[in-house]
């Protein structure tokens, strides 16, 4: 038995790296670790059908529809997925927009990520503590930070402060 084999090995290592955020795509979070993780189906059982397209498929409601927007107690807006506090009603401002905005999250508790989704170059907010999507980030935000987290009135929860 001389014969040579030949043995090819395919790598789609190139095609996982060139993934990105998309409409309805798989949820970018699996590669990750986050304190807080589910399986889908988990999620689905712990969110409303709502709350599950916008914080794990990251789809953005309605502008206007969220309660939200009217919101003016002092308080903490929660991430509705796993309840970290994300933003303070002391940096809630009215944008005009028609989503929940803020200038700046509360420290260490939101990350971002680039999303190219609708041909358009965006950076996407996430929950540091489980992931889920949350909104995105823009520079035309009020001072002293100039930047506006425009935000999905379902990926939040309202904490009236007690004090
Ligand atoms: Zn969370």
């Amino acid at each position: 038995m001389l014969t040579r084999r030949l043995l090819l090995t395919t790598s789609a290592i190139g095609i996982a790296a060139a993934a990105t955020l998309r409409w309805w795509s798989a949820p970018p979070h699996a590669a990750e670790n986050f304190e807080v993780t589910h399986t889908e189906d988990k999620w689905r059982k712990l969110l409303t059908r709502d709350q599950f397209a916008v914080l794990r498929q990251s789809a953005t409601e309605r502008p206007g529809s969220s309660p939200l927007l009217y919101e003016k107690r002092r308080g903490n807006f929660a991430c509705a997925g796993c309840d970290q506090e994300l933003f303070s009603s002391a940096t809630k401002f009215e944008s005009g927009t028609g989503w929940p905005s803020f200038w700046a999250p509360i420290e260490k508790a939101v990350g971002t990520t680039q999303d190219s989704s609708f041909g358009m170059m965006r950076t996407a907010v996430r929950c540091s503590r489980c992931g889920g999507h949350l909104g995105h980030v823009f520079n035309d935000g009020p001072k002293p930070t100039g930047l506006r987290y425009c935000i999905n009135g379902l990926a939040l929860t309202f904490k009236p402060a007690t004090a």
